[in-house]
């Protein structure tokens, strides 16, 4: 029986595993001429993807296969760090044998993974501004993404994911983790933590995000476990209040413009200038609204706080601030143009790995993170209802029932954007609100 990939990648709940978790079936539906794969590992000092591609490259290439199939691409691109030499000569054996298919090395710079960017390095094409990829006819997946694409074809659902932990950890390593595992019990795998007062950042050491609870639960688009002493600028900046930011933004902003230099966007050609969305805060300056509204542009990766700014301000955040009160008033962004020409200096612009990793003090954490294949024993998983852009998923299963692995818990609401969530171990449910909790039988 001939099988829908669609349908499969729709059932088995397969999301974005690099980003905010859209709906890969939905990516999959679409028309394109070119699949790109990003193995380009954005965040500094994670390595899942180069784990994944260096382990399991054929099946990195098959999900890159069905992909193209999917949306009739002619051309499938991987696009991944030089550096990473051991990946790109295991995806080498692998592609040779279909001609469609090619290896684009990059260079090791921040960010590369943005998706405007790896598509402008590989294809020196534009995405209009406010845009998405397939506007021009691509299509960006994760690494992961296509792995759990190719798992789909097999009828095997997303249970699971690989995780880097890392930092100021006792055994930094990479592995894979039951989804609803807890930050907790990742430390535990990894030797746990190897500084008395710590704080742990989810996600990348640039984008991710301050957890205070250890009890929160890795879901399908958690790429790494970063762990910082409590004094680290990083874990200082993170945690300030945002009205905080706003109040020494009018304090110390000394308009020089630095945040917008760095900013990947910018540098594309985008009508995106952090500096003066910082001025218009800080001085509430009668600025051409069209700077406010520029906010709209931001990817929020974080390049004018943690590499631009010398004044430790916070330029992402307050892009994401104004944003989000831009849309609770009702607006939409305006800024929607196709043609625009690229800063002359963005090749000098670009920001070195190894100077952003110097810049943001992480120097000391600069230790491989090994891929481990050991099993391991998760006694109770929380899966959250919602771990994907679009609407939460409806429970299908009751507290008290005994489930499997692989099974079933939510589906997609009726008409709505969405993912399936499936049990990553075997047990009970216990509890639902956000998250299905399930616990392990006690023999
Ligand atoms: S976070 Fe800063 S550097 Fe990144 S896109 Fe937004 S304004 Fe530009
Ligand atoms: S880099 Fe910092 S100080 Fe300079 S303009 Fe931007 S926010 Fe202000």
């Amino acid at each position: 029986m001939e099988v829908d990939l669609v349908e499969s990648v729709k059932d088995a709940g397969v999301v974005g595993a690099g980003g905010a978790g859209f709906p890969t079936h939905v990516k999959l539906s679409a028309e394109v001429d070119t699949y790109i794969a990003n193995g380009s590992e954005c965040e500094p000092l994670l390595h899942v993807d180069q784990h994944l591609m260096t382990s399991f490259p054929e099946k990195v290439v098959i999900g890159l296969q069905l992909g193209m199939e999917a949306t009739g691409a002619k051309r499938g691109i991987i696009g991944i760090k030089r550096k990473y030499s051991a990946a790109i000569n295991a995806l080498q054996k692998v592609i040779k044998k279909d001609n469609r298919l090619e290896i684009a090395p990059l260079e090791d710079f921040y960010p590369a993974g943005d998706e405007f960017v790896l598509i402008y390095e590989i294809l020196e094409k534009q995405v209009p501004e406010g845009g998405l990829p397939l506007d021009i006819g691509v299509v960006v997946n994760n690494i992961g993404t296509l792995i759990n694409i190719a798992d789909a074809y097999e009828g095997k659902p997303v249970t699971s994911r690989y995780v880097t932990v890392a930092g100021a950890v006792n055994n930094p390593l990479t592995r894979d983790f039951p989804i609803g595992t807890s930050i907790n019990k990742a430390l535990q795998a990894a030797g746990g933590a190897s500084v008395s007062q710590f704080k742990v950042i989810m996600g990348g050491p640039i984008m991710g995000e301050l957890i205070s609870n250890l009890e929160t639960p890795i879901t399908k688009t958690t790429s790494g476990i970063f762990v910082l002493p409590e004094s680290h600028y990083l874990v200082r900046l993170k945690g300030e209040r945002t009205s905080t930011k706003v109040v020494v933004t009018k304090a110390a902003c000394i308009r020089c413009q630095l945040c917008t230099e760095v900013c990947p966007r910018f540098l594309l050609g985008h009508t995106l200038y952090p500096d003066k969305i910082m001025r218009a805060i800080a001085w509430g300056a009668k600025e051409d609204p069209a700077y406010l509204t520029s906010a709209f542009l931001c990817v929020f990766c974080g390049a004018c706080t943690f590499y631009g700014c010398p004044m430790g301000l916070d330029p992402c955040e307050i892009n994401r601030e104004v944003r989000d009160h831009l849309v609770t008033e009702g607006l939409k962004n305006p800024h929607k143009r196709k043609d625009f020409e690229i800063h002359k200096e963005r090749e000098y612009r670009k920001l070195p790995m190894k100077r952003v990793v110097s810049r943001l003090d992480l120097t000391d954490y600069e230790h491989q993170a090994p891929i481990t294949f050991d099993s391991i024993n998760v006694e109770q998983v929380k899966i959250p209802l919602k771990q994907h852009i679009g609407a939460p998923s409806i429970p299908v299963v009751k507290v008290g029932q005994r489930i499997s692995k692989g099974d079933l818990i939510g589906k997609i609401p009726e008409g709505s954007l969405g993912a399936t969530i499936h049990a990553s171990i075997s047990g009970i449910v216990s509890q639902i609100k956000d998250e299905i909790v399930i616990d392990t039988e006690k023999k």
